[in-house]
């Protein structure tokens, strides 16, 4: 095995880091991974390294770090243009098709240009259809070039079984707010770095996305006042032509659930945090910058009635994936719920 060092900027995720990197240095790389974790943790920056990183080495097998960021093949991959790299995500349709499939089987069906081995990674590998999720297996298992392909999953369980069992499953956990607080220190104030680094719930993609869009934040800031405001509302026709006042008009169903999803999750944070007022655990809050309004209304409900609309905005969220019109199930969380 080589003395080479690696320089991988990752937040977190140590002991990924090193098995990726023991894989690298002994040249035993599996034809097929799973990735798998929530979105914003880091799992395409490690894929996206995890691929430069075997390129540049392959190029350049005497220097001793790696990736070198500087030699051509690494410009290349870092750019998107390597001709060995190979990048699938759903762009016309919702899921990733059989017709997806047709440009990689006849990439695949040529032996890798420069680097000994054709890189695939596969965002949102739960988005396959079986049919494509088949010819994939089928392409990978049967391959006319060394291959090693990556699939990106937030949904691991929704992956079928055959592509489950016959790749080599690496899961994804969420970082300490500690490490992602240090990482962002250089970039912004220690404060903004504390409130990111807790926003972004061990999520370091979703901390650095936060500080390059501020918008984001503000966004779900948005979120989170109005869902207090709504709760806080005695009228319930009030509350209820408040809450249609969150969805946008005219987009498609694919996105109305998007956005049903994201504003349940928001939901959820904000009673979790609620809760931990009603604990005194303050530091354990996604959001604080609402402290007050958490204290306020901690005060006004039970412990057992913030656990069912907790376990409500839960079930509401599991409901979504097979009710047609989501907002008659937050409509009805309303008329169940309220602070007032
Ligand atoms: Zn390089």
């Amino acid at each position: 095995m080589s003395s080479s060092t690696f320089i991988w900027p990752i937040i977190g995720h140590q002991s990924i880091q090193m098995y990726l990197q023991k894989c690298i240095k002994s040249g035993k790389i599996f034809h097929a991974y799973i990735f798998a974790g929530s979105e914003g943790l880091g799992k395409t920056t490690v894929a996206r390294l995890f691929f430069q990183t075997l390129a540049c080495k392959l190029f350049n097998p005497t220097i001793a770090s790696f990736p070198c960021n500087t030699c051509k093949v690494c410009q290349q991959m870092q750019s998107g243009s390597h001709p060995d790299l190979y990048w699938l995500a759903p762009v016309h349709s919702p899921f990733l098709l059989l017709d997806d499939i047709q440009s990689l089987r006849s990439r695949l069906s040529k032996r890798a240009f420069f680097s000994g081995i054709t890189f695939v990674g596969i965002e949102k590998a739960h988005l396959l259809t079986p049919e494509a999720s088949s010819a994939l297996l089928k392409l990978i298992e049967e391959p006319v070039t060394r291959l090693c392909c990556i699939f990106l999953t937030s949904a691991y369980a929704a992956l079928p079984e055959t592509l489950r069992s016959r790749t080599h499953v690496i899961f994804f956990h969420p970082v300490s707010q500690s490490l992602i607080s240090d990482s962002l220190r250089d970039r912004c104030s220690h404060k903004q770095a504390l409130e990111l680094a807790q926003e972004s719930f061990g999520r370091p993609g979703f901390a650095l996305q936060a500080l390059a869009t501020p918008e984001l934040r503000k966004n779900l800031h948005t979120l989170v006042a109005h869902f207090l405001k709504v709760l806080h509302t005695k009228k319930l026709a009030a509350r209820l032509t408040m809450l249609e006042a969150l969805f946008f008009r005219g987009i498609s169903t694919q996105h109305t659930r998007a956005r049903f999803q994201e504003i349940c999750e928001v939901w959820s944070f904000v009673l979790r945090d609620i809760f931990f007022v009603k604990l005194d655990q303050k530091k354990y809050l996604r959001f604080p910058t609402f402290v007050e309004q958490y204290n306020n209304f901690a005060a006004q409900i039970t412990s057992r009635h913030l656990l069912q609309m907790m376990q409500d905005t839960i079930r509401i969220t599991q409901a979504m994936k097979t009710n047609i019109t989501p907002q008659l199930l937050l409509e009805q969380f309303f008329l169940q719920h309220s602070f007032s």
